[in-house]
């Protein structure tokens, strides 16, 4: 089995997000996405809403995709969620399965400030998927990765939309130039709290949850 793990703050889920899921699962040929709402997570702490909450809206806006599921992993620890020991309870519960975990180009450039970084990445497979305003270029400074410049280019000109290589670890990474959708959760929790339509930047069910419940009002 090929699993694509998907985690993140989810402060709001949204069509961004899911886009990226589904393509990147259609191009890699995997069997099911997970997502991962985190629960506690080291650094993403400033206007963090409840995970109960996040939790929530990643259930009601994966409902209908019969690919995606969610994972409750780190949302039940009560202490700091860390990528890596949640890979490792990952491995345990689904053994020999194939793990890919999906993340952006800001999101790789940040693993070295994660949580034993250097084991995190032998333990899985990547797929760095396109988002708006980052550049697969600035990835030559990863220190996993060696890669030659033109290959980046070429994915951020769009000469190139899938390349797989391998990571210093000898762990697979794919990078992945998907439909972009410029939609960023930040940008989303302001239009609320300034009295702003949510309206189709997320999923219908999200957007009821949020009124419903007076998220990022303040
Ligand atoms: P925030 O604005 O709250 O910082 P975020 O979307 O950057 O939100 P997460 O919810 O943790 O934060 O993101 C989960 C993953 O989704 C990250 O790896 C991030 O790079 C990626 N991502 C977020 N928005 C997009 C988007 N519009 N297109 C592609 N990838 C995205």
């Amino acid at each position: 089995m090929r699993i694509g793990i998907f985690g993140g703050t989810f402060n709001p889920i949204h069509y961004g997000h899911l886009r990226a899921a589904e393509e990147a699962r259609e191009r890699l040929n995997l069997d099911k996405i997970l997502f991962i709402p985190s629960g506690n997570p080291p650094l993403k702490t400033e206007g963090l809403t409840d995970a109960k909450h996040r939790y929530e809206m990643v259930r009601l806006a994966v409902a209908q995709n019969h690919f995606f599921d969610i994972s409750d992993i780190e949302c039940r620890r009560p202490e700091k969620s860390y990528s890596m020991d949640t890979l490792e309870e990952l491995k345990c519960i689904y053994p020999d399965t194939a793990f890919f975990f999906i993340l952006g180009i800001d999101s790789f450039l940040d693993i070295p400030n994660w949580w034993q970084p250097e084991r995190l990445i032998e333990l899985t497979n990547f797929v760095v998927i396109s988002r708006p305003s980052f550049n697969f270029f600035d990835l030559l400074s990863s220190p996993y990765l060696s890669i030659d410049k033109s290959i980046l280019k070429k994915l951020d000109d769009g000469a190139l939309d899938l390349y797989t290589t391998k990571l210093s670890s000898g762990k697979a990474v794919t990078f992945l130039r998907h439909t972009p959708i410029g939609i960023s959760a930040t940008e989303i929790r302001s239009f609320v709290r300034e009295g702003k339509s949510i309206k189709y930047l997320l999923p219908a069910v999200v957007e009821s949850y949020i009124i419903s419940n007076k998220l990022y009002k303040s």
